[in-house]
């Protein structure tokens, strides 16, 4: 059995030229191998860094929209500064069920009428909705 032959329509996966040589290769080269691995981590890093722009922003309006700690707007004025609600860090839900959603030390919860509630959800660290 000749182990080059292993090889036939094996492709680089960065750039889609056969493999030629041993049948473990799966790149071309040393420079095919980074490459990939660079723009893999490139679209990593920029998927991240779009959700955490996101999150800081929602951060910062929660923080703007309630300086006293706890208040009730209207869903819509949120979506009206750029507010994504399918953002959060986190759920928690209270002995009575209601769910609040966090954006790190912020949280809202939905209320029956369209409007939201929103609370400092952590002091110093410390939980302060039961
Ligand atoms: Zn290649």
């Amino acid at each position: 059995m000749n182990e080059t032959n292993q090889n036939i329509n094996k492709r680089c996966p960065y750039c889609n030229k056969i493999i030629v040589g041993r049948t473990d290769k799966v790149f071309c080269d040393d420079r095919c191998r980074n490459n990939f691995y660079y723009e893999i981590n490139n679209e990593q890093k920029t998927f991240i860094r779009n959700i955490n722009k996101v999150l800081l922003k929602n951060r910062r309006i929660l923080r703007t929209v309630n300086p006293s700690g706890r208040t009730s707007v209207p869903k819509r004025y949120l979506e009206e500064l750029g507010f994504d609600f399918n953002c959060f860090t986190g759920i928690h839900k209270t002995k009575k069920g209601k769910l609040y959603y966090l954006v790190y030390d912020q949280a809202y919860s939905f209320d029956d009428d369209d409007s939201v509630t929103l609370v400092v959800f952590y002091r110093n660290a410390q939980s302060v909705v039961g």
